[in-house]
């Protein structure tokens, strides 16, 4: 069998102008970065066309390590959309660098529904992980420079400085570290760290900013930390928002790019879900709604982490609203919330996928709690049984949930015409705009119950005294009207990533809070997870080579 990398090099890709005509977007529009790919410029994105487009989110139920397949089937479904003869693109975030070369390798999908070019998506793609980076260091040495000046400075603590550097590499070496070493030559030494580049405060601005106005009015608004005296210091103080948009000038732009099937695709921004928001621009979502009539677009893992942020943050913010959601299962996951070991998966096996339907009604229910049409795709593996298939297709209609089988890894679009089908007549129902899980008057703490309620199953929010010290600190700063990004295991409804299925009885811990002003959230930490992932023992880089011609293998 092929591998993704092998199923993308063998198609040929069209040049991009091609592609951006499908859109009608004129040639002297595009910014080219080679023949493949290219930024489009903020001018396409018409607010009276957006109103009119249909925007379905794909989100999926809790995930195994490897990934359920929502950015396999957002692509086969715009596939799937543009065979049964409508306008759709799909609109997805930028790999991180961090699991492509860790464990769960890079995201431009996989099969015959994948966007091209897969090496240069997955790796440097249009160098905007890089400018991002660039603006956040940048932040980090104007900072260090103001606390080493002995006179005219803002008087910043040291010890409270919360903003990090970034960097995108799963590197667990630079969690937490000294800087400033060296001497007075070297600045003042002070504890401090790394952030992965998508887990970055300058990715989730870049990611809910509208215009080059409100990026700099965000980035302006950082919270940096606060003077010898107690008084907080933002960004704007540093007078460093021009400087740092200044570099986001690019980045700030859509990217385009086809995928297999020659249909396009923008792939735009990617801040993680467990600890950032989750989903790729508003800019490209609305982009891709001035230009399309279907924009099919994910948000990372589980619907508890994805979903949830999409809707009560970027939506609201940006006042979006799907018209349906498609919520990806796989039996393989299923069976492995039922209790099946990881390494038994591909055994067939209709009671251990019997104990897992709990989580998929969980996830359901979630989604119903908004208000909108759900339709469940079933992504088919080649592992999966006949009768196990059958089983769960038979699950659904029992919940009156509508399903389709959805086979874009095997067959690309033509895989996905009948979830294209249901996707078409759910968003046909013209849904209202989804009702949020918490209002933004809502204290943080009653924001958070509503979440870890509504959307966990779980009975109560539990605060560390730190987090309890820290909360009361935010709603002193005037922090209490933002709206909350939790950060949680993807790998488990609760914060205990070994509770698997549908747990009950359980609370969520929060550990502490960090604040991301200029983006615009708190984010509430529960359990242990962190913004500075690791590598595991056996790296996806150690397969990942070049040969003499220049021919890569290893990505996936
Ligand atoms: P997600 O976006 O939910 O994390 P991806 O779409 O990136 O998941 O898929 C994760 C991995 O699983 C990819 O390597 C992809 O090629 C593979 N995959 C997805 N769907 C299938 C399928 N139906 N059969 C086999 N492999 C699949
Ligand atoms: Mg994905």
């Amino acid at each position: 069998m092929k591998t993704d990398l092998e199923i993308s090099q063998s198609v040929v890709a069209k040049h991009i102008r091609d592609i951006a005509e499908k859109l009608d977007i004129p040639e002297n529009q595009l910014e080219y970065y080679g023949t493949n790919k290219a930024k489009l410029p903020l001018s396409l994105i018409k607010k009276e066309k957006i109103k009119d487009a249909n925007l379905i989110l794909v989100t999926a139920i809790t995930p195994t390590p490897a990934g359920e397949g929502k950015t396999t089937t957002s692509i086969g479904l715009g596939d799937g959309l543009n065979r049964i003869g409508k306008k759709a693109l799909t609109v997805i975030r930028e790999p991180s660098l961090g699991p492509v070369f860790g464990i769960k390798g890079g995201a431009a999908g996989g099969g015959w529904s994948q966007v091209i070019p897969m090496v240069d998506i997955n790796l440097h793609f249009t160098g905007d992980f890089s400018a991002i980076e660039k603006a956040n260091n940048l932040l980090a040495a104007l900072i260090d420079n103001n606390i080493r000046a002995q006179k005219d400075n803002l008087g910043i603590d040291p010890r409270t400085v919360l903003w990090k550097r970034c960097m995108d590499m799963n590197d667990r070496s630079l969690r937490e570290i000294i800087s400033g070493l060296g001497g007075k030559a070297g600045g003042l030494p002070r504890e401090t760290g790394f952030n992965i580049t998508a887990a970055s405060e300058i990715m989730a601005i870049l990611c809910l900013s509208e215009n080059f106005e409100d990026l700099k009015t965000r980035i302006g608004n950082i919270y940096i930390g606060d003077t010898w005296e107690g008084k907080p210091v933002h960004a704007r103080e540093l007078n460093a928002e021009g400087a740092m948009a200044v570099l986001l000038k690019d980045a700030i732009k859509p990217n385009l790019v086809q995928t297999l099937e020659g249909n396009p695709a923008l792939i735009h921004g990617g801040p993680f879900a467990n600890i950032a928001q989750g989903t790729n621009s508003v800019l490209a979502t609305k982009m891709g709604m001035s230009l399309a009539n279907y924009v099919v677009t994910e948000a990372g893992f589980g619907a508890d982490l994805g979903a949830e942020k999409f809707l009560n943050i970027k939506c609201r913010s940006a006042g979006l609203s799907p018209k349906a959601v498609v919520l990806v299962a796989t039996i393989r996951a299923l069976k492995y919330h039922g209790g099946k070991a990881l390494d038994a998966l591909t055994e067939p096996d209709t009671e251990a996928l019997q104990a897992g339907f709990p989580n998929l009604e969980r996830h359901l229910a979630s989604l119903k709690s908004f208000g909108l049409p759900v339709v469940v795709s079933l992504n088919r593996f080649s592992s999966d049984a006949p009768e196990e298939l059958e089983l769960l297709q038979a699950h659904c209609k029992a919940l009156d949930v509508p399903v389709a089988l959805s086979e874009g890894w095997a067959k690309g679009g033509e895989g996905c015409t009948a979830l294209a089908e249901a996707v078409v007549a759910a968003a046909d129902k013209d849904a209202k705009p989804f009702t949020p899980t918490y209002n933004l008057e809502d204290s943080i703490r009653e924001k958070m119950e509503k979440v870890c309620r509504t959307i966990y199953g779980a009975k109560h929010v539990i605060l560390s005294n730190k987090a309890n010290s820290q909360l009361r600190r935010f709603e002193t700063l005037g922090y209490g009207q933002l709206p909350v990004c939790m950060a949680k295991t993807q790998k488990s409804l609760s914060d205990d990533e070994k509770k698997l299925g549908r747990p009950e009885n359980f609370d969520i811990n929060i550990r502490e809070f960090e604040i991301a002003a200029g983006a615009g959230f708190i984010i509430p930490i529960a359990g242990n997870i962190l913004r500075m992932p690791g590598l595991p023992l056996r790296p996806a880089s150690e397969q990942i080579d070049v040969d003499s011609q220049g021919n890569i293998k290893g990505l996936f």
